[in-house]
């Protein structure tokens, strides 16, 4: 079969989520030919802001991602690049507090100060490196804080059972921007980030790739509308996709990639009348041994009309009409007042205590292909995580020629 120019390409990246997007404007900013297929109508990925129609006009609550902070460098830097930082809103403070039993408690209620008063020598004496979430910060915190308030609020943070989540996978300490917000979205929520970045990118939406193959000078990829050629491919997709994509040609690769799991998030948005609601402002809820991680707020964009909360369950345990009538209970309406309702499946990469040495050796496997793998199962599952390790890919792709 012979191919058009316009289907032959330096680089093709799959996958429009942020980590796609950055990958492009690294490429297309050196001024390589390349190109995007994501298989949805928009793009964002994680970056989910659903958007209500109708008497909500316009209101907006994040289905995915929430928070960025003025830490996310790279990211800020993409925005930067794109004049869009007079763009950026930021967040109102409002905190956190915990739903146990069905009804909400302040944080400090569920701690032990006793416990607390040796954690900052506790903290002294231990190394993050090589520790599960729950060996580090259950001897930092003591076991009982931990079991009550931290590991709720850990799973809430990462949307899955946290315990053996690598404690330097968690949180990791980077430079802040003062010139920026602390905090900070963008009007629309935080897919109006992955919009301005795709504004002016090659990206073809509705092209979900279905297999690609290794050929003398580059890689065939086979998409919904046909095939494409290119010299280097970039796989921006979750990891359970690009070990599905890599099985026939990399099968090594493939393997290694299987070895992470998929958590899978099932969640719940719903919008309510400001006037209906008690429950005062809050930036969200930690569910302890509730049949959801976190309900994330809207309350941090205040609206002067409604108000958003998103239930992020655990997969399973619910089905559609017992997750309405557990937001009803937690939010302390009747079902009735659930009209506006928008439901999202989110998958995250269940990332292991091992998980640099699996990385370095992923990166040795990579060397010299001319294949890029990003995505947030690297070194962790942030934002600015996925924007680092597409600079970290481009500029591996542009050492070898890519
Ligand atoms: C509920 C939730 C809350 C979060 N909260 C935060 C937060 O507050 N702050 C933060 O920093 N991070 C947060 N994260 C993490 C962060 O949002 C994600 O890790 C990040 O956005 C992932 O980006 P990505 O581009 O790697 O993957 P994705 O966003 O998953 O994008 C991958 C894209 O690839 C496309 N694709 C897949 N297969 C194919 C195919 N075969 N052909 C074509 N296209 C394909 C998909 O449609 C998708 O658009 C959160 C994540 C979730 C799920």
């Amino acid at each position: 079969m012979s191919l058009t120019p316009e289907q032959r390409y330096d680089l093709l990246i799959i996958g429009a989520g942020i980590s796609g997007l950055s990958m492009a404007h690294y490429a297309t900013g050196a001024g390589l030919n390349a190109r995007v297929l994501e298989q949805e109508q928009r793009a964002g990925g994680c970056l989910d802001s659903h958007r209500f129609t109708d008497e909500l006009d316009g209101f907006w609550l994040e289905l995915g991602a929430h928070s960025a902070f003025n830490s996310y460098g790279h990211l800020l830097a993409l925005l930067e690049a794109a004049q869009a930082l007079d763009r950026l809103q930021p967040r109102a403070k409002v905190g956190f507090r915990l739903v146990v039993n069905g009804a909400v408690r302040s944080i400090p209620s569920q701690l032990s100060f006793s416990e607390l008063l040796l954690a900052p020598f506790r903290l002294l004496r231990l190394k993050k490196t090589g520790c599960s979430v729950a060996a580090y910060f259950g001897r930092i915190v003591g076991r009982r804080n931990y079991a009550t308030v931290f590991e709720p609020a850990f799973n809430a943070v990462i949307c899955q059972p946290a315990g053996e989540f690598p404690a330097d996978g968690l949180f990791r300490s980077r430079p802040r921007r003062k010139d920026i917000p602390r905090g900070f979205t963008l009007a629309g929520g935080l897919q109006t980030i992955a919009e301005v970045l795709a504004d002016g990118l090659p990206v073809q939406f509705g092209q979900t790739v279905r297999d690609l193959r290794r050929v003398g000078d580059g890689f065939m990829v086979e998409a919904d509308s046909g095939q494409y050629h290119t010299r280097s491919l970039c796989l921006a997709t979750p990891v359970a996709d690009a070990a599905r994509l890599l099985q026939k040609d990399f099968p090594q690769l493939a393997a290694t990639l299987a070895q992470i799991q998929t958590a899978t998030v099932e969640s719940v948005g719903v919008a309510v009348p400001k006037a209906q609601l008690r429950l005062p402002p809050v930036a969200g809820l930690i569910g302890r041994d509730q049949a959801f991680y976190s309900v994330v707020s809207r309350d941090t964009v205040p609206d002067p009309a409604w108000r958003g909360f998103t239930f992020h369950f655990r997969p399973g345990v619910l089905d559609e009409s017992g997750k309405l009538d557990c937001i009803a209970q937690t939010l302390g309406l009747p079902r009735s007042a659930l009209i506006h309702v928008a439901t999202k499946i989110n998958q995250l990469p269940a990332l292991r205590v091992g998980h640099g040495e699996w990385a370095q050796k992923l990166d040795q496997m990579l060397a010299g292909t001319r294949l890029a793998l990003t995505g947030n199962y690297f070194t962790g599952v942030a934002i600015e995580d996925c924007v680092s390790r597409s600079r970290i890919e481009w500029t591996r792709l542009q050492r070898e020629g890519g």
